[in-house]
């Protein structure tokens, strides 16, 4: 019997089962039947999570991008890898097959060796998403540098700390990036930046947008000249299971990012395992998944787990408002996309625009609807469904983190029966619990508890980069021996789960602990508004009073606040209950998000409390300008 593939809800039972009383045969089955190695295992599985010193496959010997490219290669050589859809939509669509792919990435990986890059060494990526983003990545891998991809959007400062904190001497760049209507100087910001850190010996430049830029000599080579001269073979580096892949910081929501590193035969196997069953995935689909590669969304399932598969996977330059807002379902059209992976921020944007923009193109070759990120809320998963999937393609709402490396909880499409905001259930593998605060098991139904995950897993990150005791501290210390997420959950009376965000954003109202999120969803329902965002704030009588930070579709009818802060609050009544109506309701022109799009809900607790003095590390703010606007209490 074959794991690799769950056909329907009786055999992931079975699967499940097998995988939480037996993981080292149920992860060595797959390991074995759909993976290449130089060298098998001594042992599946070492070390637990009381020690956090976990161990996959010891002593296997591998290539990850052997399994991405090389094995494919006899079947699948002329088949697309990569779609590459240009920021303009007058600009040609690229189609790289395999045996393209493959030469261009053996290629890059003769110049990174050429440039003195060798194994264990870190390089730091800072490209648009361009193909050359992924080729440069699988360089790495293949002669086994550890690569850390750094969001092309984030400022010098931000780069500079990142390239400081994993320790680059190489850098590859771009003379530029195309974003909507915008031209970003990727290379003044690296010139910027690497002023600060000095050990960078060489930055490689690929060529995208042609603006002039500044060369410094010795230190500065275009990649097209040393590709030119360079061999396409190459055989992939002998990696061992536990050598590290990759660093990712992860998105700094909560505070300081932390430098993820995630090591090779453990993430390769649980990526591509889980890309298989969460999209359910056949040999001709052509997925698309949104996430830029600078974000772990966009290493396990833009990258790693569709080429893992011998897939077809789009990237895609551009964003969802240009040239109009009808950018992302023209696509879809256009490469008839099967899979279609996207966040709830993009989701709630494209929804507040004429529904024309959608409903103008054909969406029939969609399947399965995906969403990651935050929670998304109930109106939005709505729209979803009616107008992207036509009510007929499953959503899968897939809960994980950087730190988790794939998916941990989530519907399987045409297997589990799908309930909005519930993220539902947990992959094979995967054995999560709820925990109270005295750090007992909460078996009840809908209460909110700290969700922990209590076995391991293949794809966990292994350490924090440089500082492996604040990732014994951060995920190993709440809770001895299970990993502690930082999310609250509640489960229902058939097991599924709902993600009630972060628990240090649980406000504790009168006694009671209610989740951000659910009260959001309320919110959200009301049809003026857009987005909502909630914290708790000190409160004489209650403990703790709720505070709501609201945007609005348009205003039009609805000029009338008091009006609308009455109705918004009969809508939570209804939802939730008169407890969880909010004390204050500040209308604002946009919320303070990360550049991967999220919310970031502990400076507006700071703005709630009015505490203005300091809002910690804001380096991954996309825009530093609506915190000054929500802070003045302009709209
Ligand atoms: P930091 O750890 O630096 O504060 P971050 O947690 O935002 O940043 P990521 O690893 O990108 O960085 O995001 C993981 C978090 O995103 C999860 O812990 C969870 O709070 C949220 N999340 C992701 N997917 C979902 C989902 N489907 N439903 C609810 N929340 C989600
Ligand atoms: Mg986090």
């Amino acid at each position: 019997m074959s794991y690799y593939q769950i056909e329907n809800l009786e055999e992931y039972f079975k699967h499940y089962k097998k995988s939480i009383r037996e993981p080292k045969k149920f992860w060595g089955k797959i390991a074995e039947e759909n993976f290449t190695w130089y060298q098998n295992w001594d042992k599946v599985l070492e070390g637990d999570l009381f020690q956090a010193n976990v161990k996959w496959f010891s002593n296997a010997k591998l290539n990850i991008v052997k399994n991405c490219l090389d094995r494919h290669l006899s079947k699948r050589g002329n088949k697309n890898a990569i779609i590459f859809e240009p920021n303009n939509p007058d600009e040609p669509s690229q189609f790289i097959t395999y045996n393209e792919l493959y030469e261009r990435v053996c290629k890059m990986a003769n110049v990174l060796l050429e440039q003195g890059v060798k194994k264990g060494d870190r390089v730091c990526i800072y490209l648009p998403m361009i193909p050359e983003l992924t080729i440069s990545i699988l360089a790495c891998a293949r002669i086994g540098a550890i690569h850390s991809v750094i969001f092309a959007g984030f400022s010098a400062s931000a780069l500079a700390s990142r390239i400081e904190d994993c320790g680059a001497k190489l850098v590859i760049t771009s003379d530029g990036a195309f974003r909507g209507n915008k031209v970003l100087d990727l290379k003044a910001i690296v010139d910027e930046a690497l002023t600060q850190t000095p050990e960078v010996a060489k930055v490689l430049l690929v060529k995208r947008t042609n603006n002039k830029i500044n060369i410094v000599p010795n230190r500065d080579l275009w990649v097209d000249d040393l590709l030119a001269a360079a061999s396409s073979n190459s055989v992939a580096e002998v990696m061992d299971a536990e050598d590290p892949l990759f660093i990712l910081y992860t998105s700094g929501s909560t505070g300081k990012p932390k430098g993820m590193l995630h090591t090779t035969a453990g993430y390769m196997v649980y990526v591509g395992y889980t890309f298989k069953n969460l999209f359910n995935y056949k040999e001709d689909d052509i997925f698309w998944c949104t996430a830029d590669i600078g974000w772990i969304t966009g290493h396990s399932y833009n990258l790693y787990g569709p080429l893992l598969n011998g897939a077809t996977t789009v990237i895609f330059e551009g964003v969802p408002s240009y040239p109009d807002f009808g950018r992302f379902w023209q696509v879809i059209e256009k490469h008839k996309i099967t899979q279609f992976y996207t966040a709830p921020t993009a989701i709630r944007a494209l929804a507040k625009e004429n529904l024309s923009f959608v409903d103008n193109h054909d969406l029939s070759s969609l399947r399965v609807l995906g969403s990651v990120g935050e929670p998304i809320n109930e109106e939005a998963w709505h729209w979803y469904n009616n107008h992207v999937g036509q009510k007929k393609c499953p959503i899968i709402d897939t809960w994980w983190q950087t730190e988790t490396g794939g998916v941990l909880i989530s519907a399987l499409p045409f297997i589990t029966p799908t309930k909005p905001t519930y993220a539902s259930l947990p992959l094979p593998g995967v054995l999560p619990v709820l925990m109270d605060d005295k750090r007992n098991e909460i078996d009840d139904n809908q209460v909110v508890g700290n969700l922990c995950i209590k076995q391991p897993w293949p794809g966990m990150a292994r350490t924090i980069w440089g500082d492996h005791q604040r990732f014994i501290d951060t995920y190993f210390t709440a809770f001895p021996g299970k990993y502690f997420t930082g999310d609250g959950a509640l489960r229902d009376e058939v097991g599924y789960y709902r993600i009630t965000g972060r628990v240090d954003d649980v406000v504790i109202v009168s006694g009671h602990n209610l989740g951000t999120a659910p009260i959001e969803d309320a919110i959200n329902e009301h049809p003026a508004v857009a987005e909502s965002a909630i914290v708790g704030y000190p409160h004489d009588v209650k403990g703790n009073g709720l505070y709501g930070f609201v945007t609005l579709k348009e205003i039009g009818e609805y000029r009338d606040r008091n009006n609308l802060i009455k109705e918004i609050n009969e809508q939570i009544a209804t939802s939730i209950g008169p407890i969880a109506k909010l004390d204050k309701i500040q209308f604002v022109e946009g919320l303070p998000k990360t550049r991967s799009g999220k919310i970031m809900r502990r400076i507006l607790r700071k703005i709630a409390e009015g505490d203005f003095s300091n809002f910690g590390d804001t380096s991954t703010l996309l825009d530093p300008e609506i915190v000054d606007k929500i802070k003045d209490g302009k709209i």
